[in-house]
């Protein structure tokens, strides 16, 4: 049998219909914060995201779905979105349509990962940027409009964590006395971080292995080294958070993977999913346009994990299933049969969602069968029906029928009184 590759997974139906509902939301909320979609391709040049993202990340360095295309070109499965949507805006020239370009994407990412629960080698990310601003209050902004579309879903359990990671005015300093603070602790480190703190020091802040943690929380702080510039951003990015009722936590040791983040990061985390609690992570990017090859551009952004989100909601009880059937068409017979296709055809026009059964059935076993399937309703079609123009309906939560004419229904399957007889 030939099975789905190890860290992808099929998203089966009743999960299907909450990940639409998710996504809808998300758009929906997207929208009245003024993104707009873009929708860029699920390969890149390999190069973009050595650029974009940094040949010392983990991502970069060990992850990435890279392979050789027939005319010997490096391309890559995007593990990522923020530098191919930064590619397409310098591509476009998007700076000249206005001056702050709001943009969002939603799709597959790439990386391959160890697999685990909430970490997978394809999975989904919804990701915005905004372009061409470095005002905290748009950060703010942005965190607002996450908290709104997770209370919108149903999320309550959840954690906004921020810091500042300076900039490269400022963090060189840091980066300094970080790792000469880790050469005299080298020893105590796991393996990853012996190599990063020589590579990408600022990722063993990262580190969650149980024996780096003393080490880790003994070393400099950032906040400590920023410059003026920068602490002054952040003390107004956390003054907007404050007015706007958005309880945070100041994490210090919270910097992102990626090199090209400056000041502002955030993360936000739910105590319902374990090791890869993370749901949402994003921050400020100010260097990556010209990292690019384009001009100068001040960017923020975030990306939520899809497959994290789902896991969330799917342990707690305010998840909505798929809605079954409104309404089951049992028709008995071949005459009530070819009524009842063009029955569900008009009442699927007005918006009914409908089944209709293709077997010969007895209305016996008809009646199992919409039970099974959870139909609100079912409609029955017999031969007295078809000639008085009178059908039965019968509503499976009560069981309680009531005869109606065909353009009766669904007024009737709205819930509005008509005459009711009892079955
Ligand atoms: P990142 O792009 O690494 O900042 O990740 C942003 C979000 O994407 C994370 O907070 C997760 O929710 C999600 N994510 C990242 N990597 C994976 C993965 N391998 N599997 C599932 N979700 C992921």
């Amino acid at each position: 049998m030939i099975k789905a590759i190890k860290g992808t997974r099929d998203i089966l139906p009743p999960e299907s219909a909450l990940w639409s509902r998710v996504e809808n939301t998300a758009r929906e909320i997207l929208a009245l914060y003024g993104f707009a979609e873009i929708r860029t391709p699920v390969f890149e040049s390999t190069e973009l995201f050595a650029r974009g993202v940094g040949e010392d990340t983990d991502i970069v360095s060990k992850e990435m779905y890279t392979f050789e295309d027939r005319d010997e070109q490096s391309l890559t499965l995007r593990p990522e979105g923020t530098a191919p949507a930064v590619r397409a805006y310098i591509e476009h020239q998007l700076q000249q349509e206005s001056s702050i370009a709001k943009l969002y994407y939603l799709g597959p990412m790439f990386r391959r990962e160890r697999p685990q629960k909430g970490r997978y080698r394809q999975f989904h990310q919804i990701g915005a940027e905004v372009l061409g601003s470095d005002n905290p209050a748009i950060e703010a902004e942005v965190l607002e409009m996450l908290q709104f579309f997770l209370k919108q879903i149903g999320i309550e359990d959840q954690t906004l964590l921020v810091n500042s990671i300076g900039c490269p005015v400022c963090r060189p300093r840091f980066l300094e006395e970080l790792k000469r603070a880790l050469a005299e602790k080298k020893v105590q480190l796991c393996l990853d971080c012996q190599r990063r703190s020589e590579t990408n020091p600022l990722r063993v802040l990262d580190c969650k292995v149980e024996s780096c943690q003393p080490v880790i929380d003994s070393l400099p702080k950032i906040s400590e080294f920023l410059d003026e510039a920068c602490r002054a951003h952040f003390d107004k990015f956390l003054g907007y958070l404050t007015s706007r009722q958005i309880p945070f936590t100041v994490v210090p040791r919270l910097v992102r993977g990626l090199d090209y983040y400056t000041r502002t990061t955030f993360e936000i985390t739910s105590g319902v999913l374990g090791a890869q609690n993370t749901l949402i992570g994003g921050g400020r990017y100010d260097g990556l346009a010209e990292a690019l090859g384009g001009p100068p551009t001040k960017g923020f952004g975030f990306a939520l994990g899809l497959e994290r989100i789902l896991l969330v909601l799917q342990q707690s009880e305010k998840q909505v299933a798929a809605g079954p059937a409104q309404l089951f068409l049992a028709p008995l017979g071949e005459a009530a049969f070819e009524k009842a296709t063009l029955l569900a055809r008009d009442l699927r026009q007005q918006g009914i969602r409908c089944l209709l059964d293709f077997e010969a059935r007895s209305l016996k076993s008809a009646m199992r069968l919409a039970n099974k399937l959870q139909a609100q309703y079912v409609l029955i079609l017999g031969e007295t029906e078809l000639q008085t123009g009178r059908y039965l309906l019968k509503r499976m939560t009560d069981g309680t029928q009531r005869e109606v004419r065909e353009v009766e229904i669904p007024a009737a399957l709205r819930g509005v009184a008509v005459p009711v007889s009892q079955g």
